[in-house]
């Protein structure tokens, strides 16, 4: 089994083309490569010198889109056209983000489901897959702006914690941005590559990664054998980091002024002293005091009145490093060598207080805000085979998945996957009462299974009957080191089994596999749109149907009124299933929703008060 690389530009086998790393972080992204000449991995920089492309998205009113720098300004002048932070966003459901939707400045739809979050942006809808793909498109025009050559094939980073949908997520966003992404590579691992750490084989490490970005702090402890990276436990905090560092400087900086909460300067004024908090806290890496010219305003500030400041944050920190040992079964002894990563690592308290937890000098020598990068560039390296030092396992060249609802291609082994490899996915039933269930196995980089190679069907049967959604139908695959594939589906709960053997390289040449690689690339666009159709399109038939539901019980206690509305936006939500406009489908299952919200509530509240009168006590 091989892995192929193509040029997408000349539909070509071509091993020269470079491949970059790009790391796609909540604040900050950036792509880097290994430089031709001296063999090493280096951040792309454009003429001003900065390696750093704001995460950040402005939609104008005309549907314009820019990003990076140029849209950050955009965050305090026109807020709910301005996306920033996309990625904590990755993979999730409102119900995951409802907590903290005042974070964001614009507008996440509420639907009150658990259905992927979108968010709206003057009457247009955008997945996280869609909004990181504009990042990535940006990176990749920089990228070809820099080196003057196309840019096609990119290996990109996700946090350890990511999970399968999130992963796919970035995947998919990289194919639209029409960047063949090669392999997902965890943030940790891709630091420690930097480093040189797990590069070699006959290399036997555990390893500490400590990230503070922005706005988020994750530490990760992995096992490192013969270069294969494991990682044993993550632990961190998704709303700690540097943005924390600014906010306390503020704080300081109004009580030290004397400023309280009623006499506290105005919104703006504020957003001007975080600017300002942003710079100190830079300035005092590596300077003792910060101070700045205000003619109303004491903004001076020592890095001892700072440290003092962000004690309890480091403190923090230092906690999850105790829980990610603890969970490893480790103690900091058993830790060979600790990297560091994020922009906020430059704090000199931060450093410290690491390295005297671990017991050891940390690994620091790189810039913290491109190690990652850098570390995808080394793994984009060995992958296109030119470290000849380093032995390329045996991968997939095709993804394996399994048909889903809307005939959606939804992959269980991404392609390039080294080999032997084992996933698996919890899958329920559709229908009330159903007792079997077909699975149909595909390969290929489609987001449409009619799109993809059909490799076997088999029914599971016997399922027992219960309610739509109860089941639990657990499919898994598992490819042996001879590349044979095994393809289980089980109920969980009765344990009924079907399982099959498949070769998924029989009957294919590595010339169909080229073109199978390039349609997914060239249809990339076309296959996202469907995808995010079949979806909505899903997502409304199930509305229209717990709406259903819903009425049929507890009809009498709509107001006629009530009743006509919902009747209404049901007609309409149907209506829209029909026209291939996903906009339009979200639309129409949001105004079902704020419709049918209200009484919703009132139905169930009443429900519970009943319920309550009718416990006796006696
Ligand atoms: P992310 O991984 O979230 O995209 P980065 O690793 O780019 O984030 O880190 C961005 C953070 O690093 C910001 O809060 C920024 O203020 C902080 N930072 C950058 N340089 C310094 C410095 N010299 N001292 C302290 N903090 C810094
Ligand atoms: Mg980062």
């Amino acid at each position: 089994m091989a892995k192929i690389p193509i040029n997408i530009a000349t539909g070509s086998l071509q091993k020269e083309e470079i491949i970059v790393g790009i790391d796609l972080g909540t604040t900050n992204s950036l792509v880097s490569i290994i430089h031709p000449d001296s063999k090493q991995a280096v951040a792309l920089k454009e003429h001003d010198g900065s390696s750093l492309v704001p995460s950040v998205i402005y939609f104008d009113d005309k549907g314009n889109v820019t990003v990076g720098e140029a849209a950050l300004r955009y965050l305090i002048s026109a807020p709910q056209q301005t996306i920033f932070s996309a990625k904590r966003l990755m993979g999730k459901s409102y119900h995951d983000v409802k907590d903290k939707s005042v974070f964001y400045g614009y507008k996440i739809i509420d639907d009150n489901s658990e259905n992927l979050v979108k968010v709206q942006v003057a009457g247009k809808f955008y997945s996280p897959i869609e909004l990181s793909a504009f990042i990535l498109k940006e990176l990749k025009q920089r990228a070809e702006h820099i080196l003057k050559t196309p840019v096609t094939r990119a290996v990109i980073t996700v946090p350890a914690y990511f999970n399968d949908a999130q992963r796919n997520g970035t995947r998919d966003a990289g194919k639209l941005a029409g960047l063949d992404v090669l392999r997902i590579i965890n943030e940790p691992t891709a630091a420690s590559l930097a480093y040189g750490i797990g590069l070699k084989t006959n290399e036997d490490k555990t390893i500490a990664v400590y990230d503070l970005g922005g706005g988020t702090f994750d530490v990760s402890i992995l096992s490192i054998t013969d270069a294969v990276f494991d990682v044993l436990s993550t632990n961190g905090n998704t709303y700690l980091g540097g943005d924390d560092m600014d906010n306390a400087i503020v704080q300081y900086w109004l009580q030290k002024n004397q400023l309280n909460a009623d006499q506290e300067p105005g919104k703006s004024y504020r957003k001007s002293l975080r600017i300002k908090a942003e710079e100190a806290k830079k300035h005092l890496s590596q300077n003792e005091q910060f101070t700045a010219n205000d003619p109303n305003l004491d903004l001076l500030i020592t890095q001892k009145e700072f440290n003092a400041l962000i004690q309890p944050l480091v403190d923090e920190t230092i906690t999850c490093c105790q829980n990610a040992l603890k969970d490893a079964g480790l103690t900091a002894k058993d830790i060979d060598a600790v990297v560091m990563v994020g922009g906020s690592t430059r704090v000199p308290l931060v450093k410290n207080s690491v390295s005297e937890f671990f017991g050891k000098p940390v690994n620091d020598s790189l810039n913290p805000d491109e190690v990652v990068s850098l570390g995808a560039a080394i793994q984009a390296d060995v992958l296109a085979g030119n470290n000849k030092d380093i032995l390329l396992l045996d991968i997939t060249p095709l993804s394996l998945g399994i048909e889903t609802a809307g005939g959606l291609m939804d992959v269980l082994i991404p392609r390039n996957s080294k080999i032997p490899s084992k996933a698996a996915r919890q899958y329920t039933t559709q229908v009330d009462g159903q007792s079997s269930m077909r699975i149909s196995v595909y390969q290929g980089e489609r987001d449409l299974v009619n799109d993809n190679r059909k490799l076997a069907e088999f029914n599971l049967k016997g399922i027992p009957a219960m309610p739509a959604g109860l089941a639990k139908i657990e499919i898994s695959f598992t490819i042996n080191a001879d590349g044979i594939l095994n393809v289980t589906a089980k109920e969980l709960r009765s344990q009924v089994e079907q399982s099959i053997e498949i070769k998924p390289q029989y009957g294919i040449t590595d010339a169909e596999v080229e073109k199978m690689l390039l349609d997914s690339i060239t249809h990339a666009q076309e296959d996202i749109a469907n995808r995010a159709l079949a979806e909505a399109k899903t997502e409304g038939e199930q509305l229209l149907k717990t709406t259903e539901r819903f009425l049929q019980k507890n009809v009498s206690q709509l107001t006629a009124l009530e009743l006509k509305n919902t009747a209404e936006a049901m007609q309409a939500l149907q209506l829209s299933l029909s026209l291939n406009d996903k906009n339009l489908v979200h639309t129409k299952i949001e105004e079902l929703n704020n419709i049918s919200k209200p009484y919703a509530e009132r139905i169930m509240d009443n429900a519970l008060s009943s319920a309550m009168k009718g416990k006796s006590i006696a």
